[in-house]
């Protein structure tokens, strides 16, 4: 009989629950026993979620980030924050987002302010965790106390509890050394901690431990897999069984190290490396617990249970009691519960499955291997019955954007000429000075444009009201930018909430839930749209709010789309076909726009890329084929314009060196990214690299509120000038600005322009 169990649950809750107390402790408006009881009523709610299941994760609840939990718990602080007064969990705050609560817990007066953590992705996933700070002199001293806690609340509460820890390696990959240091160094410091932490659960109860080595699904040299060979073995004390769990992709060459690993269970994603299930028994001990990720932890759909029954049911025979089931990873990466669902459309809404649901998906699967299929006769049908809906339904599939899709050639990716040729048209267009300045294209989301958009919503205002409203903030954005001398326009994205929604909304093959809220970071979630179906365009999207704003001015009007790689990217997508698949239908919609823009007279058109890094895989030997199809989409949404039409792109982020031949054969005029913290550096770059096409380094830090100086963006764009001519620089913000105020958007962008005039005096 195989053992059900659970990797970790969403902790923000169905109605967020735990932002809103995160956010009113931090304004000081409720109390640190407010925030503790909302925590604790959200866990003991998860684990009744997850009641049913033979084993429900513990520690896998934190008020901000699980691998900053996991720095407190072996007790690796930042030295900047050491002399705080106060309490843990407000120190803690400290170093997630550099204060703590407003009033009683920010000790303004004696310990001041400190930096925050460093944030980034959670391996391929859109979650940010705080990034753990290394030094070689770094100490590891042991506070079990919150594990120990959770796991005496959930015992209380009669949960059969596995505490869920991250493992030791994974730890130390995630990590930065700030002076440099060989973190592996760090590790004999560091297992006795983790032996300490293990024995500590063992007696206060814990049979299993699950601890997480997600860094085994990427590629790891000699001198790591030995580290996980020590590291095991320092580990393998019998204080508790340990679950080794893997998960976001396939083992590969890890696969032998893993099995020789001397641990009780190992956990595998079966959704990514299902065909790595035979090797791993077969290389593994004979007493082991496998344990097969069958319910995918990433997306939103149902699965295939009847499928699944297909290739389990021999391997349940073989394994026994040895095999457990559990979805492929922790649910942290799905919304909560279809039940919050009110108004999505009902068929599709029957071919999903949220966290609660993929965990009923579990309870079904082991109860069909332990007793037959019979016993769940009636779920199975149902779910049969969805899943050939979905795979039957008319509105999944467009046989006219498959038969697009099959008919692309490589001439639609092709532009007319080389750069050269086109530059020179351009240019003859355009008419723009040296040193051409422009933004990356919102404006600031005012209250005034968030009230008339719920009003709209809300049905509170008409559509001719509300069109007229986000009209009168077009003509606001493009007087601002006459004024301010700028000399290429945006219209400012007014009617834009967001640069993937508002596209989803106007495509067909796209639905939106009310609540599927996912985590981001610390308080922070998204709600990701929902691909379902093939993609189409059912008219244009943009074109009428962008030939407004050029019809209100002289100067050259730029055309803003977001494009089909951040469109995937940033939506829960269909599992039914390769993702290249999906994005190429992206692109061929998102080009028709393009067209049209082109056809309504706008001679500058900027696709935004902004997510197109973030679709790497997290294994480097892959990166490749990604790169193909995601610029190949790129070219396709792009490059049928004419030689006179300016295609700008944007993305948003700095770390380009290793992609920086593909995002050159993107074959864009104009790409404007993000590189002002960082005093130009990453433009060294340049220095190997012969970029052949125009470029805008960002030289105005739109994430901060401060302005900067004129000096400041001419000695910038100085620096940028040593490594590209002159004649292809652009002056820009490195990002838009919606998120900043009018007040702070003027005396940047006014200094801005005055770097570009003064540049080009001095040229
Ligand atoms: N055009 C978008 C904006 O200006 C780009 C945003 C982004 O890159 N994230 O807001
Ligand atoms: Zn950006």
């Amino acid at each position: 009989m195989a053992t059900t169990h659970n990797l970790g649950f969403p902790r923000i809750g169905a109605k967020r629950e735990l932002k809103f107390a995160l956010e009113s402790y931090w304004k000081g408006q409720s109390s640190q026993a407010e925030l503790q009881r909302a925590g604790a009523e959200l866990r003991a709610r998860h684990w009744r979620n997850q009641a049913g299941l033979d084993l429900a994760p513990v520690g896998d609840f934190a008020f901000y980030d699980q691998v900053l939990d996991m720095s407190f718990t072996l007790g690796n602080l930042p030295a900047r924050v050491s002399g705080f007064h106060g309490d843990a969990l407000d120190n803690y705050f400290r170093v997630a987002r550099g204060r703590s609560a407003a009033g009683a817990g920010d000790h303004a007066a004696c310990c001041g302010g400190v930096a925050a953590g460093e944030m980034t992705k959670w391996f391929d996933t859109n979650y940010h965790y705080i990034v753990p700070e290394f030094e070689a002199g770094t100490q590891f001293t042991l506070d079990a106390a919150r594990l120990l806690a959770q796991l005496a609340e959930a015992q209380a509460q009669g949960v059969a509890a596995k505490p869920v820890i991250i493992g030791p390696l994974t730890y130390l990959a995630l990590g930065k050394a700030k002076d440099g240091a060989d973190k592996l160094s760090l590790l004999p410091r560091l297992l006795p901690a983790y032996a300490q932490l293990l024995a500590a659960l063992g007696a206060a109860g814990a049979q299993w431990v699950q601890i997480d080595e997600p860094i085994l699904v990427t590629e790891l040299d000699a001198t790591w897999q030995d580290a996980f060979r020590t590291a095991y073995q320092h580990l393998n004390t019998g204080a508790v069984k340990l679950l080794l769990a893997t998960y976001f992709g396939p083992l590969r060459d890890n696969l032998p190290l893993v099995a020789a690993l001397p641990v009780q269970g190992v956990h595998l994603d079966a959704i990514n490396a299902r065909d790595e299930v035979e090797a791993l028994i077969a290389a593994s001990p004979a007493e082991r617990v496998i344990s097969l990720g069958v319910v995918n932890g990433r997306n939103i759909w149902k699965t295939d249970l009847g499928a699944a029954l297909d290739w389990l049911e021999p391997v349940a025979k073989r394994l026994g009691a040895r095999l457990w089931l559990a979805p492929s990873c922790s649910l942290l990466h799905v919304p909560v519960d279809l039940e919050s669902e009110h108004k999505l459309d009902a068929e599709i809404r029957s071919w999903l499955a949220f966290a609660v649901q993929k965990l009923g998906e579990i309870r079904i699967l082991a109860a069909a291997l332990a007793q037959g299929r019979d016993t769940v006769a009636p779920e199975l049908a149902a779910n049969r019955a969805a899943i050939a809906s979905r795979h039957a339904s008319t509105r999944v599939n467009n046989p006219a954007v498959k038969a697009a899709v099959a008919a692309i050639t490589p001439e639609l990716g092709r532009r007319q000429s080389p750069f050269a040729v086109r530059a020179a048209k351009q240019a003859a267009v355009l008419n723009l000075p040296l040193y051409p300045t422009t933004t990356i294209g919102s404006f600031p989301q005012t209250k005034e444009i968030r009230l008339a958009r719920s009003a709209f919503k809300a049905g509170n205002i008409d559509e001719a009201a509300y069109t007229l409203a986000m009209q009168a903030e077009i003509e606001h954005s493009v007087r601002e930018q006459e004024a301010l001398g700028l000399d290429v326009l945006v219209h400012g994205e007014a009617e834009r909430n967001d640069m993937v929604e508002y596209f989803g909304e106007q495509l067909d093959g796209y639905v939106f839930s009310q609540a599927g809220w996912v985590q981001s970071y610390g308080s922070r979630c998204v709600k990701p749209p929902i691909l379902f179906g093939d993609i189409s365009r059912p008219k244009a999207m943009t074109v009428a709010w962008i030939s407004y704003a050029a019809s209100l001015t002289d100067k050259p009007m730029k055309g803003m789309l977001t494009g089909p790689v951040t469109i995937l990217n940033w939506s829960f997508v269909r599992d039914d076909q390769p993702r290249a698949l999906t994005c190429y239908q992206l692109a061929l919609a998102i080009r028709e726009e393009v067209q049209d823009l082109e056809k309504a007279g706008v001679g500058i058109i900027q696709i935004d890329e902004a997510a197109l890094r973030e679709g790497l895989p997290l294994r480097k030997s892959q990166w490749q084929d990604y790169l193909d199809w995601a610029v190949e989409s790129f070219r396709i949404t792009a490059n049928g314009v004419k030689d006179g039409t300016q295609i700008h792109t944007h993305m948003c982020y700095s770390e380009f060196n290793d992609i920086i031949a593909a995002i050159a054969n993107m074959d864009a005029d104009v790409i404007t990214i993000e590189t002002s913290r960082s005093d130009m550096e990453l433009l060294d770059v340049f220095d190997d690299f012969n970029y052949p096409n125009q470029i805008g380094p960002g030289v105005y830090d739109i994430h901060s509120p401060n302005i900067p100086s004129e000096a400041h963006i001419v000695a910038l764009m100085q620096q940028a000038a040593k490594r590209i001519p002159s004649e292809r620089l652009w002056v820009n913000p490195d990002c838009g600005l919606k998120t900043r105020q009018w007040s702070e958007v003027i005396p940047a962008l006014t200094n801005l322009v005055s770097a570009a005039r003064a540049l080009r005096a001095a040229a």
